[in-house]
């Protein structure tokens, strides 16, 4: 969604006291769609959601959790860190506002409230979220594609390879190339070609459901998808139903030696990390098994299992 074609931003208000609850959500629902909580377990619930809000106001002082036990799960969690929290407090304390700002929030608010500080703090706050949010588009994003791109690939990869070593659990990774692809460029020219890009994107994206796997664009025409915690079994099923996805996208290809549409190769690695070992050998072993796809005809998947 471009900067011009916002949706309304989703403001989480937490607060023990319903009174309080209600007060400020009048001051914000003019201009945001406002979930509340009244406790800090429902406010950890609705802030890992699937909609998650862009900016939380939590209530320091509240009974069970109060709000910095509140703030530092929220920061410690990877799904939530990202969420900007203002502190509304009724101690007007330069200790307290110290400690709430150590813990990771952005700001704090005073009580009792004056609706026109709390407008003008929200609206600010909301407006640098949406700033670094586009910025994380654009740096990890594929342009053309619209999905993940080497740098986000490249981050997730170590971050996971890490994660499995650690664990000692199983990582796979598919390397994924389009068969031919200068002869369909060469002959349906560079839009043409970008749509044929845009569509087996789209394709290899449909294909995984699980949130911590991610299909990205390497580069040309260049995919890889990363699957952790996923053993061979699980990775060469999808491997073998990304490839039938995209062929089943009938694309024709006049000048493909092999086929007579878009096909893609791929190749298709497990492994568990050894000590100190590089995240690059999965990468490694997972171009050397395109590579035998490739030579044995292409439109198929090799899996190198170690
Ligand atoms: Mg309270």
């Amino acid at each position: 969604m471009g900067p011009l074609m916002q949706a309304q931003a989703t403001i989480l208000v937490v607060d023990d006291s319903p009174e309080n609850l209600q007060v400020i959500s009048a001051v914000l629902k003019q201009d945001y769609k406002v979930k509340v909580a009244i406790n800090g377990e429902r406010a950890l619930a609705l802030a890992s959601a699937a909609e998650p809000p862009d900016l939380i106001l939590l209530d320091v002082m509240m009974p069970d959790m109060d709000g910095y036990e509140v703030c530092a799960r929220l920061k410690q969690n990877p799904a939530t860190a990202g969420i900007p929290v203002l502190f509304v407090s009724s101690r007007d304390d330069e200790e307290d506002e110290a400690r709430g700002l150590s813990l990771g929030a952005i700001d704090y608010i005073v009580k009792p409230i004056r609706p026109s500080i709390v407008q003008a703090r929200v609206r600010n706050h909301i407006e640098l979220k949406r700033s670094r949010d586009l910025l994380e588009r654009l740096t990890t994003q594929d342009h053309l594609t619209g999905i993940s791109n080497r740098r986000r690939f490249d981050d997730r990869l170590h971050l996971e390879w890490q994660r499995a070593a650690r664990a000692q659990t199983p990582m796979s990774l598919i390397a994924i190339d389009i068969d031919h692809f200068k002869a369909y460029n060469d002959h349906y020219g560079h839009p043409g070609g970008d749509q044929c890009l845009i569509q087996v994107a789209q394709a290899l994206a449909a294909c995984v459901t699980r949130p911590t796997d991610l299909v990205a664009r390497c580069g040309g025409e260049e995919f890889a998808c990363l699957l952790p915690s996923t053993d061979s079994c699980g990775a060469s099923r999808l491997t073998e139903q990304m490839r039938a996805a995209v062929e089943a996208l009938c694309l024709e290809h006049a000048q493909s030696p092999t086929h007579g549409h878009v096909t893609i190769s791929l190749g298709v690695t497990t492994a568990i990390p050894q000590t100190d070992e590089p995240a690059q050998a999965l990468v490694d072993m997972a171009d050397a098994a395109l590579y035998e796809a490739k030579s044995a005809g292409r439109n198929r998947f090799v899996a190198r299992i170690r």
